[in-house]
């Protein structure tokens, strides 16, 4: 064969191929009928495979063909398809252009979000000889490209595949398979590579989006046994909060599919903060404070800490039936119990850590001058002694001597 015949082949068969790839495009292509219809595609694919089936006779080929009916052109060509024939390279690069456009705003990409924006396979634009019915216009062209297809695609067969059961499987014409692969038949072993084809967009587009999220980061527990706690106790002193860690992840996708996800920045924003707290061991009642204020009695919150009636009330009154147990809101030491003007029978308490409550109006006392208490204990009743105006317990807590307010403290019970 020579130099010209080999050139001629060349063409002959891109001719071929492009014939083949248009006729497998489906009826509801988006192709405009009057531009293909001039190219009646049964008639030049059957001639086609007349001239390909003679391939190995240089002379017979060469005779089927008028040579003169061949005209310069560009093939547009994908890495296993030729998909359209136009006149010149700018129609070639316009129908590519546009047709990157078509799926841009199909699969809505987003300006600077989105980007690498390019087609998933190399396109290649190549100088031909084509028959003049076989080149198409840069419009009909661009609706080439944005149509789908039987696109032709490589394969790499799997251990326990063979072209029977994969056609099978993919719902193609193992017939037409054979034809794209004339030696596979016999020959065709795991790890080889076929041409398959499927039903797809003749053009894929593959672009990189960046997606940013936050990660919550757990915290860790950090224990402390104590026997200022009853065992099975658990007294929280720092509370856990989560750390904050920021990921940006890069994610290629093809026709809107992830193929490709790598972490490209993994950075912590917020270290967690560890739960500390204290496991109770104490197998009684520590009568030490715990550092924390417990309920004192069951009752409605009556009166306000703060101004009253010209004056200011140093505690918080709670109305509770006479009788109602009144508890030690924390562990300490008893410093007075009997009788005070105005507060009637009253006990306090120094928890021994600048806090000193106070327990005002009692109808009964359970405790005497110098008794060591436990949180929760039953120190004495609700009364309506002293200056009061019906039963109620009046309230108060003192830190290094200064009244202040006790709602703070024991609302939560309330
Ligand atoms: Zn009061």
């Amino acid at each position: 064969m020579n130099a010209g015949n080999k050139l001629r082949m060349a063409e002959l068969l891109a001719v071929f191929l492009l014939a083949g790839c248009l006729t497998r495009m489906p009826a509801n292509a988006k192709i405009k009928l009057k531009e293909i219809a001039h190219l009646d595609i049964s008639e030049n694919v059957n001639k086609n495979i007349n001239i390909n089936k003679n391939t190995n006779n240089d002379t017979s080929t060469s005779k089927d063909i008028n040579t003169n009916n061949l005209k310069d052109a560009y093939l547009i060509k994908s890495e296993n398809n030729d998909l359209a024939i136009v006149s010149t390279k700018a129609e070639a690069q316009k129908a590519l252009e546009a047709a990157k456009q078509y799926f841009i705003n199909k699969y809505k990409l987003i300006k600077d979000k989105d980007y690498n924006i390019g087609f998933s396979e190399k396109i290649d634009i190549v100088k031909t000889k084509a028959e003049q019915n076989k080149i198409i216009s840069s419009e009909s062209a661009e609706n080439v490209l944005q149509s789908k297809g039987n696109c032709n695609y490589k394969y790499k067969i799997l251990n326990g595949e063979n072209l029977w059961n994969i056609c099978n499987r993919e719902h193609i014409d193992i017939e037409k398979v054979l034809k794209m692969n004339p030696k596979a038949e016999k020959n065709t072993k795991p790890g080889d590579f076929v041409i398959l084809y499927k039903y797809a967009y003749k053009l894929g587009l593959k672009w990189n989006e960046k997606n940013e999220r936050d990660e919550k980061i757990a915290y860790s527990v950090e224990s402390q046994k104590t026997n200022k706690l009853l065992q099975g106790k658990i007294k929280v002193q720092t509370e856990g909060q989560y750390g904050l860690r920021h990921i940006v992840e890069e994610i290629t996708k093809v026709d809107g599919v992830d193929v490709n996800k790598q972490v490209t920045e993994n950075k912590v924003v917020k270290n967690p903060v560890s739960e500390k707290q204290l496991l109770g061991t104490s197998l009684t009642m520590p009568t030490f404070a715990l550092g924390m204020f417990s309920r004192p009695v069951l009752g409605k919150l009556s009166s306000k800490f703060g101004p009253r009636w010209g004056k200011f009330h140093y505690g918080v009154d709670l109305a509770a039936d006479i009788g109602t147990n009144i508890r030690a809101v924390d562990g300490g030491i008893v410093i007075c119990a009997g009788w005070v003007k105005g507060y009637g029978n009253f006990i306090e308490i120094d928890h021994e850590n600048s806090y000193i409550s106070g327990y005002g109006h009692c109808s009964k006392l359970f405790v005497k001058e110098g008794q060591r208490v436990y949180a929760g204990e039953k120190i004495g009743e609700v009364g309506n002694t002293g200056r009061s105006t019906g039963p109620h317990l009046h309230f108060e807590i003192r830190k290094n001597g200064t009244p202040i307010n006790p709602w703070p403290f024991i609302s939560k019970y309330y």
